[in-house]
């Protein structure tokens, strides 16, 4: 097995010989580590003189639009035509913040079809496709990709090429991805990197503010409503579950991003060690997995959704109504419970 020092090589190798084209692509419903670690990474590598454009497959949610940069990510889905001539165009593609190409949907096709481009993984889901990529950085014991991308970036050219508006971009990834600073995977080594961070000038009271206080109010009485209407506790107290169907949501005035972190909620209460949200979109119900503890959600969603992700935050689609998928749920629920025996 290739250790990091020789994939530092060889990305050193990837990015030799003159200036070249790079598309930095992530994930589906983009998040504050999918947005924060493409910008930082793509900051690295226009310092070394390429021409880098970052692409995510649709739009990323409002209360990261404040983020220095972002006005310049290609969203897929609302220019098509460029967002084609990127992948088409492309001598390398970065993949960030997502295991398995398939979570890029109908992008995959085109990625694939650039026989030309080596794709490069910089990810820290469970279970990488490492035969879909030429090279991965791939390390699940990273809090967030944001804070791999700083590390590599530490290794390969250090850590100048980083400005204010890097710092705020890995700082985004770390903070939402981490809970603010509860999951896991807080080690020492990620505080000093945030240390370093605050070096650069960041302003950590106005970040936080950004993302956790710039909610609309259809999210924050939404939220109420899911509280108080749509969490149902199961399981003797040890599962819950959300389920929101879009004719709820219109009430709301619901905007891209509003549920985020609802699944949350439910792990405050005491007893409940798994969560999940089910949210109907008008294609499939998308699921939203949380855990604590030993319950893995990563292999629940695997198992019983056909999806993944990491072992107390995992997701996955159903195709069924809302009614057949809660039904499915609280059986798998029951089952794995069972089986654990937790
Ligand atoms: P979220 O609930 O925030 O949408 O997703 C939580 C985690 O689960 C994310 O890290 C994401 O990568 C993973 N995830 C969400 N949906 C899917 C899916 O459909 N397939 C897989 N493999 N992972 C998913
Ligand atoms: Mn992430």
């Amino acid at each position: 097995m290739e250790n990091f020092e020789q994939k530092i090589e060889r990305l050193k190798e990837y990015l030799s010989g003159g200036p070249k084209k790079i598309a930095v692509l992530s994930h589906t419903n983009p998040d504050g580590d999918a947005i924060g670690s493409s910008l930082a990474w793509a900051k690295v590598l226009r310092s070394l003189g390429h021409d880098v454009a970052c692409m995510v497959p649709n739009r990323y949610p409002s209360f990261l639009a404040w983020m220095p940069g972002i006005g310049n990510v290609i969203i897929a889905k609302e220019n098509n035509d460029r967002a084609l001539e990127v992948i088409d165009d492309a001598d390398l593609i970065f993949c960030l913040d997502f295991n398995s190409i398939d979570r890029l949907e109908n992008l995959r096709q085109h990625i694939v079809g650039n026989e030309r481009a080596e794709r490069i993984l910089i990810d820290h889901h469970l279970d990488p496709p490492v035969n879909e990529y030429a090279l991965a950085f791939s390390d699940p014991q990273s809090c967030s990709t944001s804070y791999l991308v700083y590390k590599i970036t530490e290794r390969f050219v250090g850590l100048d090429v980083f400005d204010k508006d890097a710092a705020v971009a890995l700082y985004v990834g770390i903070m939402t991805d981490t809970g603010n600073f509860s999951f896991s995977f807080l080690t020492a080594d990620l505080f000093r990197a945030v240390a370093g961070l605050v070096d650069k000038g960041i302003n950590i009271p106005e970040i936080n503010s950004n993302v956790y206080n710039a909610y609309n109010e259809g999210r924050v009485r939404l939220l109420g409503y899911v509280l108080m209407d749509k969490m149902k506790i199961i399981e003797n107290g040890r599962a819950a579950y959300i389920g929101l169907q879009e004719h709820e949501l219109r009430r709301f005035d619901f905007q891209i991003g509003d549920s985020e972190g609802f699944v949350n909620y439910p792990l405050s209460i005491g007893s409940v060690q798994m969560s999940a949200m089910f949210l109907e979109t008008h294609k499939f119900i998308r699921i939203s997995l949380r855990s604590r503890g030993a319950v893995d959600v990563s292999l629940f969603a695997a198992r019983y959704f056909g999806g993944g992700g990491h072992k107390n935050a995992a997701g996955g689609k159903s195709f069924e109504s809302m009614h057949k998928t809660i039904e499915k749920f609280k059986a798998a629920v029951a089952e794995y419970f069972s089986e654990e025996k937790i």
